[in-house]
């Protein structure tokens, strides 16, 4: 019996996350045994070029050695104390020196966890119930945030998972992504109800779908001018576009950031921040409440510091950039070179081939993908010891561990892959 068949026994599906168990692209998932810098390595002690990075975080490259030693050091002195440390204030003045929207921080240890709470914290705020979340933005898996969008109806939602009772979704209003008059619409529809307005400033979770030119900017106008929460979910593209997010790389401030992955160097952490006057309004300052055991737990810290460090040195993203530059145009011009024209989007070291002609700037248009030709062209890949998430609707990512050895052989494993599948 294999390692998956024997952990679908003991554990639902075999996997710990269900994304992870291969399901839409068919096949066993490789079982992972260890990682280092560009490259993860199954029981069988195979090697394959990463580019998942466990889904964003591994930003540094896997067991990155300077986060390795401060989680080595850092679990000498304890584990967890459920008391203050120093390490959490330097961590917290750290995310405040880096992420311009944010004056204070709270951790927590994961990205759902983040979401979850900025959102009552909001709604505390406005004193509202209502938010608004776009189609195909993921938030995690808190019942209010889990709610299928309903082909393009603008309406209330219903739950996207049994268990989810219809009553914790009513608040939950679906707009469309890129499409400022959808948001307009919600909130004339429900004015002055509308706590909240939440995205993901650049969409990942229905692959990669850049904001249109102006509608971050339209959105940041249109909740100064009905009083609503601007919530950006960096939870990926924070200290990923930039040392600063998407916040930085946009030049736009939301009121509320949430943050997880790169954050933990790995290790489970999540965050959310903002404003002060917002803050303040969190336990034990003022009434709304919000705890956890784990939260700022020291091996946690200690591994985000140094994951936040290391991405504050000088030329750090240029550095990133040129990698998934060349990584980006290889594969573009393969695409050229074979005749495709598939929509491929990229913004710094993130991207996604869509297998669909033309562009992609919703996620109607990302639905018409042609995910039987994505699961091909994922084991082919796979074929040629190359990583990349086991499902259409996710993003790629590069880390600053990629050599220019790993690019080269990516593009021309790209090109091959592409040329057997089409
Ligand atoms: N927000 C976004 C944008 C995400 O991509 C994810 C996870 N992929 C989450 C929130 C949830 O984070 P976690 O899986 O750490 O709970």
């Amino acid at each position: 019996m294999t390692i998956f068949e024997e952990s679908k026994k003991y554990i639902p599906g075999g996997v710990n996350s269900p994304v992870r168990a291969f399901g839409s692209v068919g096949g066993d998932p490789v079982i992972v045994k260890s990682a280092k810098g560009s490259k993860v390595y199954d029981e069988n002690g195979k090697e394959y070029i990463d580019y998942v990075c466990s889904w964003g975080p591994m930003i540094t490259g896997h067991a990155d050695p300077d986060i390795i030693k401060a989680v080595k050091d850092a679990a000498d002195l304890g584990t967890s104390f459920g008391a203050p440390t120093k390490a959490e204030l330097d961590i917290a003045k750290k995310i405040c020196s880096m992420v311009p929207s944010v004056e204070m921080v709270r951790l927590v240890s994961s990205g759902t966890e983040a979401l979850m709470s900025a959102i009552r914290l909001a709604r505390a705020y406005t004193e509202r119930d209502k938010i608004i979340k776009f189609e195909g933005c993921y938030h995690g898996h808190s019942d209010s945030l889990l709610v299928k969008a309903g082909s393009g109806a603008l309406t209330f939602n219903q739950p996207s998972s049994p268990g989810v009772p219809a009553d914790f979704t009513k608040h939950t209003l679906v707009a469309q992504y890129n499409d400022i008059e959808s948001i307009k619409k919600l909130l004339a529809e429900n004015k002055g109800e509308v706590a909240c307005i939440l995205i993901e400033p650049v969409a990942a979770n229905m692959g990669v779908v850049l904001p249109a030119a102006g509608f971050l900017e339209d959105l940041r106008r249109v909740c100064d001018d009905e009083g609503v929460v601007l919530l950006f979910d960096e939870v990926i593209t924070g200290f990923r576009l930039a040392a600063g997010g998407a916040q930085e790389y946009f030049n736009i401030k939301p009121d509320i950031t949430t943050m997880g992955k790169i954050i933990g160097g790995g290790l489970p952490v999540g965050a959310f921040g903002g404003k002060s006057e917002i803050m303040k309004m969190l336990s034990p300052d003022g009434a709304v409440y919000q705890a956890g055991t784990l939260s700022g737990n020291p091996l946690a810290t200690a591994a985000g510091l140094t994951m936040l460090n290391k991405l504050s040195q000088p030329d750090f993203y240029k550095n990133l950039r040129q990698k998934a530059d060349t990584l980006f145009d290889g594969m573009a011009d393969n695409c050229k070179k074979l005749g495709l024209d598939y929509a491929y989007n990229r913004i710094e070291s993130l991207s996604c081939l869509f297998f669909k002609d033309g562009t992609v700037t919703s996620f109607a248009d990302a639905m018409k993908t042609d995910t039987k030709l994505y699961a091909k062209y994922f084991h082919a890949m796979l074929d040629r010891g190359i990583t990349i998430a086991p499902a259409q609707f996710e993003a790629m990512f590069v880390s600053a561990a990629h050599t220019d050895e790993d690019i080269e052989k990516t593009v021309k494993a790209h090109y091959e892959s592409l040329k057997e599948i089409v």
